[in-house]
């Protein structure tokens, strides 16, 4: 068997690994965005291109998810995920397009893909074995977003196990994740390979305590949220305050959507109560109003790259008092990232100085280095392939001396023997 990184290689996006026996197959198709904040590279990368006899998809964040569509340009395959991914990938590509129409950039696929995606993806459960270019397949709840998985692959005698994004501990709308029982070649996120996040529940602690410093105050606190996750995460987290939350943005829609899928949460009743507390902003005039009297306002996009976000920054800015609180990571090159670095915000289109605080705090939906070393230690693989992440060389060389096994970090492009 061989193994082909089409992207994730040494590098946070567009993640497509193909695996490869009498027949390929493809775990994740994912695109990256580009600097969004320079209009010449707004066009998003995806995968190096192969011909595969199916896919799976992980999860439905755009960098594991958003180039799927461009594998059905010239035949129709099958795809595999959850049912949860497979409406939010929908909602997510849509959007890709509308915002490749409006930069005037074009994608590698149009609508016609996107419906052809849809038509040939079959649902699968967690825990549910299923077959897929020759390979015995099974997902396993990666507990990072609903409906994430981690994707088992076995064929000759080989268990290949994949854990797409994974998050070892449980948080407000998620369980922690399930592991199979052992794997041979061990595909491993490698995100926060050289970090450790701080303790969860204090960190939650000095967040909340952060959002009610301006409910106290009578200012305002702008949480920019990846609409996929994150979104119904923080209503969760904010449950008490839910009466007092407008939400605008995408994020509304994926929170719809996640409460249909009660089987991908923890505590689908709960989602719900929570969701019908919180102020769903409609139009503009409801937005206007949001942003006089609403203390806590949660919106996409998370990186400040577009959205409502923007909006309701350009009113919370000059006032000293109130907060932009981000809850994660923020990539680098986003005008999250220069906000939370130089105090201004710039996306290109426009500059200005912003005057509130700006907070960021370490809420990941990815595990730590440490869960990452608890993962191998738990399934015992003779080999781990370190992808996704900003330096999974030097990652893979410390598994190695951590637990004499072979670690390695191909490169795109790079077909490594399994
Ligand atoms: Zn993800």
């Amino acid at each position: 068997m061989k193994l082909t990184m089409l992207g994730a290689g040494r590098e946070v996006g567009k993640s497509a690994i193909m695996i490869e026996s009498d027949k390929k197959i493809v775990m994740d198709y994912g695109m990256k965005i580009n600097d969004p904040s320079d209009l010449e590279t707004r066009q998003p990368a995806y995968p190096i291109e192969k011909e595969v006899n199916a896919a799976i998809i992980s999860h439905a964040h755009l960098d594991h998810c958003g180039g799927l569509p461009a594998l059905f340009r010239k035949k129709k395959m099958p795809a595999f995920m959850t049912d949860v991914s497979l409406e939010l990938t929908s909602m997510l590509i849509k959007d890709s397009i509308k915002i490749a129409q409006r930069n005037k950039y074009t994608l590698p696929f149009g609508k016609h893909e996107l419906k052809r995606m849809i038509e040939s993806t079959k649902f699968v459960n967690y825990r549910e074995k299923f077959v897929a270019s020759g390979f015995s397949c099974e997902l396993f709840n990666a507990g990072h977003i609903p409906g994430s998985s981690g994707i088992m692959l076995r064929k000759e005698n080989k268990e290949i196990f994949y854990t797409g994004d994974i998050q070892t501990l449980e948080s407000n709308l998620l369980t922690s994740c399930m592991l199979p029982k052992k794997a041979d070649i061990l595909i491993m996120e490698s995100t926060y390979a050289f970090k450790n996040h701080p303790e969860r529940k204090k960190e939650i602690k000095k967040f909340k305590e952060s959002v009610e410093e301006c409910i106290a105050s009578g200012t305002q606190a702008l949480i920019p949220v990846f609409a996929v996750g994150r979104s119904q995460e923080m209503i969760m987290m904010l449950e008490e305050y839910a009466d007092i939350i407008a939400l605008d943005g995408m994020a509304k829609l994926a929170c719809e959507i996640v409460s249909n899928y009660s089987a991908k949460i923890k505590d689908a009743k709960r989602f719900r109560r929570v969701l019908d507390k919180v102020k769903i902003i409609k139009d503009k005039d409801e937005r206007q109003h949001a942003m006089m009297k609403f203390p806590i306002i949660v919106a996409t996009s998370g990186m400040l790259t577009g959205g409502p976000t923007v909006h309701y920054l350009r009113h919370i800015k000059d006032n000293p008092d109130n907060k932009v609180i981000f809850s994660g990571f923020l990539i680098p090159g986003t005008p999250g990232r220069k906000l939370m670095e130089t105090g201004s915000f710039d996306n290109g289109e426009e500059k200005y100085k912003v005057k509130c605080r700006v907070e960021q705090f370490d809420l990941s939906a990815h595990t730590d280095r440490k869960g990452l070393f608890k993962i191998i230690e738990d399934l015992k693989p003779k080999t781990v392939v370190a992808v996704h992440g900003d330096n999974c060389e030097a990652f893979a060389k410390d598994i190695e001396k951590e637990f004499y096994i072979e670690a390695i970090a191909p490169r795109n492009g790079e077909t490594i023997r399994l």
